[in-house]
Order: structure tokens, then C-alpha cells, then sequence
């Protein structure tokens, strides 16, 4: 197998969090890559990941920060798409995140989880996982 995996993922609405990390795991271990780099990406400009704790108060915290740039009232980008604040965090949080791979499985703290952050939602999110193997 290829050491590259996509899924998808549909949101349900505007903003929301998604927890993605087993969907992840599953692929890496698929690929059977016993150590590098895994590279997760979601190819869109309104959605962003990133790699924390998924506790509900956090998660609420991190959906009200966004909230909270989508109300004002004077990005430019709203003139023409009205979703700034959604580009907007989506360059300051990332599109991507890199993560060891060691023992075939993708390296994890124990409570970090891979969430993918919906911003302009309901939409349906293309997820690449390529996996760069250790070459020595
Ligand atoms: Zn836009």
C-alpha cells in the first residue's frame, strides 16, 4: 500500500469540532511504515487542524475564540464571501500537522487528540494522510 490515505469528513454545521484521530491512526496503521513522519492535511481554506486536548469545555472555548472574530463587522473578505473570520483562523491555526510516527502507529501524548475545526460548515472536508518513511 501506498504510504497516502483521504477520507472525508462532513460537518453538520457552521462552526464545529471534529474529532478525526481514529480515522488518522486507522490509515497510519494501514500503511505499515514502522517510523517517520505522517503529514495530515485538509485541503480547504475555511476548515483548519490541529492537535489538542478533545474535553468539552476546551473544545466550546476554542469555538467561541472563532465566534468571536466572525462578529465583527468590517473584514473586507465579507464583502464578497462573508466567511473572513473563517480564513482568517484557518491561516493562523493551519491547514496542516505533522506527527512522529514509531512502531507502525502515529505518536500521540495522552491526551492529544487531531481536531479538525469547521468553520464555514455544513460542508463536506477532504483529509490527505501521506506518511513520509524513514529512509535509513
Ligand atoms: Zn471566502
Amino acid at each position: 500500500m501506498m504510504p497516502r490515505a483521504q477520507f472525508t469528513v462532513q460537518s453538520s454545521r457552521r462552526t464545529e469540532i471534529l474529532d478525526i484521530t481514529d480515522e488518522v491512526a486507522a490509515r497510519v496503521a494501514e500503511m505499515r511504515v514502522d517510523q517517520g513522519l505522517a503529514c495530515v492535511n485538509v485541503a480547504h481554506c475555511t476548515c483548519a487542524l490541529y492537535v489538542n486536548e478533545n474535553e468539552s469545555g476546551l473544545v466550546a472555548d476554542t469555538l467561541r475564540l472563532v465566534e468571536e472574530m466572525s462578529r465583527r463587522d468590517d473584514w473586507r473578505h465579507d464583502r464578497i464571501d462573508d466567511n473572513a473570520a473563517a480564513h482568517l483562523a484557518a491561516s493562523i491555526i493551519g491547514s496542516s500537522v505533522v506527527l512522529p510516527v514509531a512502531g507502525g502507529r502515529v505518536e500521540l501524548g495522552t491526551w492529544q487528540r487531531i481536531m479538525l475545526l469547521e468553520m464555514d460548515g455544513p460542508r463536506r472536508r477532504r483529509v490527505t494522510v501521506q506518511v513520509v518513511a524513514d529512509g535509513r
